[in-house]
Formats: structure tokens, sequence, C-alpha cells
């Protein structure tokens, strides 16, 4: 309703559309937000993002006590922030969670599909060895169901029930999945199943753009490269292994979640009313790296 109503006063040019600024398209103010995984890392950026930006959010975590933390401390600033339990492989957690969300807030404007998990996580140690990468033949089969039954049908059950919500309420919404560089480049110190799970996530967004684009759901991807979160059981904030990823980057270190908050703003708001079926690449060019000379 908000992107129609933004269109009309851009080409009817009446005095309200004069009186708004570009900062303006980037407010959150009446809108409310879901973010799975929103306890830790990235989704707890975007939370954050939405919640600076004047909209209320729900933090949907495995990690209750987390969601409850940090939902407890958003709402001590002043922001209107509830928690929820939620495990992302579960297509009924998601429903649940929908539903609570709506009866909290009582519509659903914007979602973050973020909850994920890769390297470590009880079964991939980053260790300096080249772990279970390329291991094929002996990859544990109930790891790379773990792997894809969060990583991808996670994100397939969080969009679903998403959109359910959007359409009941008539919302232009925006949807935002976190993919990952991974969805594209390969490396030889990520789990296997990662990478067929992140790019699968990228496609169904392109899918998704299409198919939803005549109800005015936007649908795009954030995909990150290394960044210091609690990933892997928060090997990547050891400083040892720190150093390591830090010069593998161009721009010389690894992400801060902090530095994804604009790009989440961006993407929730109606700033990017023109953008779907993006997956937009935030790794400080290691993507773009090529051959080393
Ligand atoms: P993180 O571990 O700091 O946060 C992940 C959050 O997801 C945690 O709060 C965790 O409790 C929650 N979670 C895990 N499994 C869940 C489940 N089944 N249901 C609900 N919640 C669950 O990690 P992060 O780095 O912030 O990861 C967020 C997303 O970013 C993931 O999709 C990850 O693949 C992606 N990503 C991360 C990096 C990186 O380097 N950190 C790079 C590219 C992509």
């Amino acid at each position: 309703q908000r992107g129609v109503r933004h269109r009309d006063r851009c080409r009817h040019g009446n005095k309200q559309e004069k009186s708004m600024t570009l900062l303006d398209l980037f407010s959150m103010a009446g809108k409310s937000a879901l973010v799975t995984g929103g306890a830790s890392g990235l989704g707890l950026a975007y939370v954050e993002a939405v919640a600076e930006g004047g909209g209320s959010v729900t933090i949907a975590d495995l990690d209750e006590a987390a969601a409850e933390r940090e939902a407890a401390r958003l709402t001590g600033l002043g922001h209107s922030v509830r928690a929820c339990r939620v495990d992302v492989s579960s297509d009924e957690d998601l429903r649940r969670a929908f539903d609570d969300h709506e009866a909290a807030f009582g519509a659903l404007d914007v979602v973050f599909a973020n909850a994920g998990l890769a390297m470590g996580d009880g079964y991939m140690g980053f260790d300096g060895q080249r772990a279970e990468a390329g291991q094929i033949d002996t990859y544990p089969v109930e790891h790379w169901r773990t792997t894809l039954a969060i990583d991808l049908d996670g994100v397939f059950f969080t969009i679903r029930h998403a959109v359910r919500l959007m359409k009941k309420h008539g919302r232009r919404g925006s949807i935002i999945a976190t993919t990952s560089n991974a969805s594209e480049i390969t490396c030889p110190i990520v789990a296997t199943p990662y990478m067929p799970a992140k790019a699968g996530v990228r496609h169904l967004v392109r899918q998704l753009a299409r198919e939803l684009a005549p109800f005015g759901i936007r649908v795009n991807a954030i995909a990150p490269g290394s960044v210091v979160t609690n990933i892997g059981g928060g090997v990547l904030k050891d400083p040892a292994v720190r150093a390591v990823w830090d010069k593998g980057v161009p721009l010389g270190r690894m992400g801060e979640s902090a530095q994804f908050k604009p790009l989440a703003l961006f993407l929730a708001s109606d700033a990017s009313n023109y953008m779907t079926g993006s997956e937009v690449v935030m790794d400080g060019g290691v993507s773009v790296r090529g051959i080393e000379g």
C-alpha cells in the first residue's frame, strides 16, 4: 500500500510529495518485520536496522534466551521488539511464529529469512585443516540433510508464511534472504552442502521475485562474505583465525555485522521499491578477486 501511495505522489507531484525527503524513503515507521536468526550476528544487525528505522520487529530464533535478551535490550532503548522461539527447519514452527507476529503487530511488511549455519556448528571444525569440504565420498549424509533443512528448507518455510500474511493484509512487502558469496564462488574451508544450499536460496529469490511481483511483493538477497559473527561456534572471532581470513579479503579485513545495517534498511524500506530479484554481494571484494598476480 505504501509503495503505491508513494508512487502516486511521485506521479501527481502533490504537496505531500514535495515535503518528502530522500531520507523519508528509508523510514520503517508504521511497519513491522520478522527476522529469523535475529538473536545474533547479521540477523541482529537487521533487527537493529529496522528498529532504528522506527519499525517493530520480531526476533525469531532457535536460541530463545538470546532472543529474549536482545528483545529486552532493544525495548530498553525505546524500540518495539519482541522475541519468539522458532526452528526454521519446521514449517509448523514458522506458521506459529508468523501467527504470533500478526497477533502482536497486526500485519507484516518485511521478513529477513536469515537463520543459517555453516562451518562448525557441531559438524565441521575449523582447526586449520581443510576440513570435510571436498570429501564427498565420506561426508555424513545426516550433515548434508541438516544443512539443507536449515539453510534451504528453512528459507522456503519462512518465505511462504511471510507471503501468506503479506497477501492477507494486502501489504506490498519486502522479503530479504541471507545467501552468501558462496552461492556463486567455491571455498575449500566451508562444508560442501553450504554451497548448493545458498545457491538454491539465490535462485529461489529470483523465481519468487517473478512470482510475487504482481502482488507488489519484492524479493532480494544479501550475500555477505566472511563476517565476524557467532557462526561456526564463534570461530571467526578467534584472532588467529581472523588474521588468516583477513588476508584473503581485498579490502583487507573481514566484515562486521553492523556494516550490513544500511543495506538491510535500504532493502527493507521503500528506498528500494524498484528493486526485486537481486542478490547484493557485500564481501570486501572476495568474489571478484580472481587469480592473484
Ligand atoms: P550467527 O551464528 O551469529 O547467527 C545465526 C543465528 O541463527 C543464531 O542466533 C542462531 O541461534 C540462529 N539459528 C541457527 N539455527 C537456527 C534454526 N534452525 N532456527 C532458527 N534460528 C536458528 O551467524 P551469522 O553469521 O549471523 O549467520 C546469519 C546468516 O548469514 C546465515 O544464513 C549464514 O549462512 C549467513 N552468512 C554468514 C556469513 C559469515 O561469515 N558470518 C557469511 C555469509 C553468509
